[in-house]
């Protein structure tokens, strides 16, 4: 049995991608991970492909569904007991121009980008609090801060995302949770390769200093630390793991 000072992070979006390099991390580290996702089948994959099955949970959840949110924090209470990190990574994207964004893309992109976060960090609070508080890492992106084309959704979901990272580090100060975001530039996942076109890749190779996409692993570094003692007395802050694209301010089309 796993001692009861183990630590115990969520991690939404886990059946793959930046995700699942996330979950991964944590365990590499000795913690016990819960991972989350609202597709069943995958996640139960990456479950089991993991070394350590004794430390792990899967939750079939989707993010933007308050009750299934509620009911997988009730889950994670009574098989862990406590809970010291939250990362809410699970996103989805829609580039389009606006004339050809719909109303449910909208709002969907809306709902799992923006009230998932809400709805998980609401729910996670409580048991955080219960052994003196936790770190929360809120996966933005980097169309959070640079605007371009196709992105007027997708962006504002994340540039939402960033805000509310800031709203809750100073709420949730008194309770010992730290809130900070970690904001990707293009990382080579299933959504990247979903939404990104050669244009697209072109666009990013050109802006971005480090002329390359950025790697999971290196992303889930990021997290990792910002979920750490280590990063004690960091919150409200959101890191651009992103190869240098914002700092140059290169813009793209
Ligand atoms: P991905 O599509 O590979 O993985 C996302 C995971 O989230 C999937 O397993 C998916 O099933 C899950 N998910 C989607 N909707 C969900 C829901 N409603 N409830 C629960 N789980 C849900 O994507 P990724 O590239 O690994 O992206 C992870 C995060 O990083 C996202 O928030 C994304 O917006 C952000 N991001 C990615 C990039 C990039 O270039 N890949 C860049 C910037 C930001």
């Amino acid at each position: 049995m796993h001692p009861a000072s183990q630590k115990v992070a969520l991690v939404t979006g886990a059946a793959r991608g930046i995700g699942l390099a996330v979950a991964k991390r944590f365990l590499a580290e000795g913690w016990r991970v819960a991972l989350l996702d609202i597709e069943g089948a995958l996640l139960q994959g990456a479950v089991a492909g993991l070394s350590n099955p004794d430390a792990t949970m899967a939750l079939h959840c989707d993010v933007s569904d308050a009750a299934a949110v509620a009911d997988a924090l009730t889950q994670v209470g009574q098989r862990f007991g406590r809970l010291d990190a939250l990362v809410n990574n699970a996103g989805i994207a829609v580039f389009a121009p606006l004339l050809e964004t719909s109303d449910a893309d909208w709002s969907r992109i809306l709902s799992v980008n923006l009230t998932g976060p809400f709805l998980c960090t609401k729910a996670a609070a409580p048991l955080m609090r219960e052994h003196g508080g936790g770190a929360i890492v809120n996966i933005t992106s980097i169309s959070a801060v640079r605007a371009s084309t196709l992105r007027s959704a997708y962006g504002t979901s994340k540039a939402g995302l960033a805000h509310l990272t800031k709203q809750l580090a100073v709420e949730l100060a008194s309770l010992g949770i730290r809130v900070n975001g970690v904001a990707p530039g293009p990382v080579e996942t299933a959504m990247a390769k979903q939404v990104h076109t050669p244009e697209i890749r072109a666009d990013y190779h050109d802006a971005i200093p480090l002329n390359r996409y950025g790697l999971e692993e290196e992303l889930a570094e990021a997290v990792f630390f910002l979920c750490s003692d280590r990063a004690s007395y960091i919150t409200g802050q959101i890191l651009a793991v992103d190869g240098g694209f914002d700092a140059a301010g290169i813009g793209l089309p």
